[in-house]
């Protein structure tokens, strides 16, 4: 039973870090940069990662980002792309 409530549980216990994201004062989808195709993403992506370079949360983001994992989106400022690269530099 204890192995079973284990796998239940959220990837992540500790959410409280995200009340403090600079991203709250900002249209979430600045933060899903590839939402809205190939042109100009390389640019959307650096107005995100501009924001989270001054967020006070910055590490814990990543580390979730990198953790949980996400796949989409900047997190952490980073790239969906970026941490797929970290990630499989870890195996
Ligand atoms: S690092 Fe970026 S995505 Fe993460 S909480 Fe801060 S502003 Fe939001």
């Amino acid at each position: 039973m204890t192995s079973a409530i284990r796998r239940l549980r959220p990837v992540v216990d500790d959410w409280s870090w995200q009340a403090r994201g600079k991203c709250l004062r900002w249209p979430t989808e600045i933060f899903f940069p590839e939402d809205l195709g190939r042109p100009g993403l390389r640019a959307r992506e650096q107005r995100a990662k501009q924001i989270c370079r001054d967020c006070p949360v910055l590490m814990q983001c990543r580390d979730h980002a990198l953790g949980t994992p996400e796949v989409h989106g900047v997190w952490g400022a980073t790239t969906a792309r970026e941490r797929a690269q970290v990630r499989a530099g870890q195996r």
